[in-house]
C-alpha cells in the first residue's frame, strides 16, 4: 500500500501538459491526456528513441544493482507505472527488496494503489513530493529504508526537469550525503550537447507548453557525480551502459546515463 500520500488527493491537470504524462506518451502509454500528445507530437521523432533508450537503461541498471545485492532503492521521479517497474526488475532479483518511489504528478499517485505491488517479501511504497525537498523524502524514505545500509538512490531523467536555478547539485548532494558506503547513485539526464539542435527544438517545444527544461552537456552532468565512484563504463549515453550481456543494439543517443558508488 502507498503511504505517505496526502489526504486530499490533487485532481490531475488535463489542460496543461506535464512531464510524467508526455513521458508516457513518449513510451507509448496511455496515461496521458491529449494536450500532452500534442506536445509529443511536435517533438522530433529522436524523442521517442530517448525515451525508449532511457527506460531500458533504467532496466539493466536496477537488474545489475540487484544482482550486487543492493537491496534498497528510493526512486525519486518515478514516472507513470510501465511494466516492468524498478521494484518488478529488483524483486525478480531479491524479492525482500523494498522500494521507496516518489513523484510530484498526482497521476503517477493515481496509479500508484493499482500497479505497485509488492512481493509478499518485500515493500513498495509511494511518497507524492517534490524533489526539490530532500528533506521530506529523506524522512519519510527513511521510516521504510535502513539508511546504515546501501541504498541506491536513482534519478533518471528527473535533473533535466530542474534547470540550475532550482539547485539540483544541492540537492543532489544532501540526498547522497545520506547514503552508508557501498550505496549507489543512479542517473541519466537528457544532454545538451550531443544533438544540440535537436537538444534546442525539445527545449523550446516543452517552454511552449509551460515546462522549463535544463538540459546538461557531458561535464555538468559529470559534476553530479563529484566525489563518487563511477562504476565502468562510466559516464556514457544510455545504450551504452550496460554490465550484463547481451549487450543491447549500438544506437544514437542523446541521453547520458551512469551508475557511482558511493566510497
Ligand atoms: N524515472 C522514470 C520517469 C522519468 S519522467 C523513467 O526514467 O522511466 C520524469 C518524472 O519526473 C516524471 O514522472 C515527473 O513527474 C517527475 N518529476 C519532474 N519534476 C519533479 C520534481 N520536482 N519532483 C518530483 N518528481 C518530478
Amino acid at each position: 500500500m502507498p503511504t505517505g500520500t496526502p489526504s486530499t488527493p490533487q485532481r490531475a491537470d488535463t489542460g496543461t501538459a506535464q512531464p510524467a504524462r508526455v513521458y508516457d506518451w513518449l513510451l507509448g502509454g496511455k496515461d496521458n491526456y491529449p494536450v500532452d500528445e500534442a506536445v509529443g507530437r511536435k517533438l522530433p521523432r529522436q524523442a521517442r528513441d530517448a525515451a525508449r533508450q532511457n527506460r531500458a537503461f533504467m532496466h539493466r541498471a536496477a537488474d545489475w544493482l540487484a544482482r550486487q545485492g543492493i537491496d534498497q532503492f528510493l526512486d525519486i521521479g518515478t514516472g507513470i507505472p510501465t511494466e516492468p517497474n524498478l521494484h518488478q526488475i529488483v524483486q525478480r532479483v531479491l524479492p525482500a527488496a523494498r522500494i521507496v518511489y516518489v513523484d510530484n504528478d498526482p497521476i503517477v499517485l493515481r496509479h500508484a494503489e493499482a500497479l505497485l505491488v509488492s512481493t509478499p517479501e518485500g515493500t513498495t511504497d509511494y511518497l507524492q513530493a517534490d524533489g526539490r525537498d530532500p528533506a521530506a523524502i529523506l524522512r519519510h524514505a527513511r521510516e521504510v529504508l535502513d539508511f546504515e545500509r546501501p541504498v541506491a538512490l536513482s534519478l533518471i531523467a528527473l535533473l533535466h526537469f530542474l534547470p540550475d536555478d532550482q539547485n539540483p547539485r544541492d540537492i543532489v548532494g544532501e540526498l547522497v550525503s545520506a547514503l552508508a558506503p557501498g550505496s549507489h547513485l543512479v542517473l541519466s539526464h537528457a544532454a545538451s550537447d550531443l544533438h544540440s539542435d535537436l537538444a534546442r527544438q525539445v527545449t523550446e517545444e516543452y517552454a511552449r507548453a509551460g515546462i522549463r527544461l535544463g538540459f546538461r552537456t557531458r561535464a555538468e552532468v559529470a559534476r553530479f557525480f563529484d566525489g563518487l565512484d563511477l562504476v565502468e563504463p562510466g559516464l556514457v549515453t544510455a545504450p551504452e551502459w550496460f554490465r550484463t550481456e547481451p549487450a543491447p543494439p549500438p544506437e544514437d543517443s542523446g541521453i547520458y546515463a551512469g551508475v557511482a558508488r558511493v566510497g
